[in-house]
């Protein structure tokens, strides 16, 4: 279906993207499941239907993006959805006042450089698409409302996505493209650890993001649909 929209997921593999891609794709989107191992992505793809199309995606890697881009421009020309969901590091076990600052420089290049190179490596088929939406995955951890110690990787990386979603929205307005951050809440993943909402809550609010209508909100930090603090 070539009017179908078409949707990029990161870390699309498990957890809150593959929930993600599961409900795009009975939402009748075509999903591209991406993953920095291809098996996973094969793997994952095959239980969500057809409409679910594995791909080798680390966020890091350069000549990965440039190959991905290239796939979506030669396979559907355009864009419709990009969701960066991919994070790593939740170092709740360190403090800001001793923290291993090579560990942040590595949760960085994941959580911040990987989805801003993304986002512009795709941009111009976010452009060709004429309904873009960027949803960019945070968190409540990332909240300077709310900021106390505690979670200096992860946090300062999510602090610093939000802030792209801010420029991001200003800059593409004129483009029609939305750009969201979405916190997920605190979810049961092999991140969030037992005892968080199931998975299928989560993706619902990142999912919300991702399908917008024209003229929907963009620029904004949401939970679940509605507006929290940033
Ligand atoms: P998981 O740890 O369960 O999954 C993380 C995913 O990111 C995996 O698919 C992993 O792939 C992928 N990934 C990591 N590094 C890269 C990379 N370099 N390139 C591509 N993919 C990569 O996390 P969640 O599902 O819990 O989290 C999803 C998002 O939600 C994240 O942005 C997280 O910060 C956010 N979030 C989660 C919360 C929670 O309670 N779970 C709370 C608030 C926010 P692989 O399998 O190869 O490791």
């Amino acid at each position: 279906d070539s009017t179908a929209p078409v949707a990029l997921v990161t870390g699309g593999n498990r957890g809150i993207g593959r929930e993600v891609c599961r409900q795009l794709a009975g939402l009748d989107h075509i999903v591209l499941l991406t993953a920095r191992s291809l098996k996973a992505a094969e793997k994952a793809a095959a239980e969500l239907g057809t409409s679910v199309v594995p791909v080798q995606l680390d966020v890091t890697c350069e000549d990965d993006r440039q190959r991905v881009a290239r796939e979506v421009r030669d396979r559907f020309g355009r864009l419709d959805v990009l969701v960066n969901n991919a994070a790593i590091a939740y170092d709740t076990w360190q403090c800001a006042v001793s923290a291993d600052l090579d560990v942040v420089r590595e949760a960085a290049e994941t959580n911040l450089y990987g989805p801003w190179r993304l986002t512009q490596t795709l941009l111009p088929l976010l452009r060709a698409s004429r309904r873009g939406r960027v949803v960019n995955v945070s968190s409540g951890a990332a909240s300077l409302a709310d900021m106390g110690a505690g979670t200096p990787a992860y946090a300062t990386t999510k602090v610093a996505l939000n802030a792209l979603t801010r420029m991001l929205a200003a800059e593409l307005r004129a483009d029609g493209i939305l750009v969201n951050s979405v916190c997920p809440g605190w979810v049961d993943t092999d991140m969030g650890g037992p005892g968080g909402r199931p998975v299928a809550d989560g993706a619902a609010g990142v999912v919300w993001a991702a399908t917008l209508p024209g003229g929907g909100p963009t620029g904004g930090f949401f939970r679940d649909g509605v507006r929290v603090e940033w």
